[in-house]
């Protein structure tokens, strides 16, 4: 019978990244998965990826193809008192925003 260190039950982003990370530690493992394999790839499960997200798939060495294709949302407008602001998502990764900055 044939065995392994850990079983991961489903192969959703988390079993599947659990699972990566394990091979690429040398951790033997198998993903347990109910429904079909075209039906897992072709279920739609994320558009937008949080930054802590994207680091993590790079590192797990399975970012290749979203480096290749990704769209970078570096800000967004909010609309408030008939004005729009452009909100750049670009400057507040450089300094932090004076809103949420802590008087002294
Ligand atoms: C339409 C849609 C859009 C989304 N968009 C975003 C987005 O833009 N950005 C974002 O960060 N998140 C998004 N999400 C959320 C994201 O998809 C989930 O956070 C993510 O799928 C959770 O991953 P998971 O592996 O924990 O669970 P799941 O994706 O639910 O995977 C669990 C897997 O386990 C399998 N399973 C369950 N029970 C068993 C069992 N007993 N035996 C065997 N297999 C089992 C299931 O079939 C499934 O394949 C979206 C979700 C949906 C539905």
């Amino acid at each position: 019978m044939a065995r392994t260190q850990v079983a991961i039950i489903g192969a959703g982003p988390s079993g599947l990244l659990l699972s990566q990370l394990l091979d690429l530690r040398g951790i033997d493992n198998v993903v347990l998965e109910r429904q079909s394999r075209d039906y897992v790839e072709g279920r739609i499960r994320a558009g937008v990826l949080e930054q802590g997200t994207v680091d993590l798939l790079i590192e797990a060495n399975v970012g290749e193809r979203l480096l290749r294709e990704r769209l970078v949302h570096d800000g967004f407008a909010l609309a408030f008192a008939d004005r729009t602001f452009r909100i750049d998502l670009k400057l507040s990764r450089a300094a932090p925003c004076p809103c949420t900055a802590r008087p002294k």
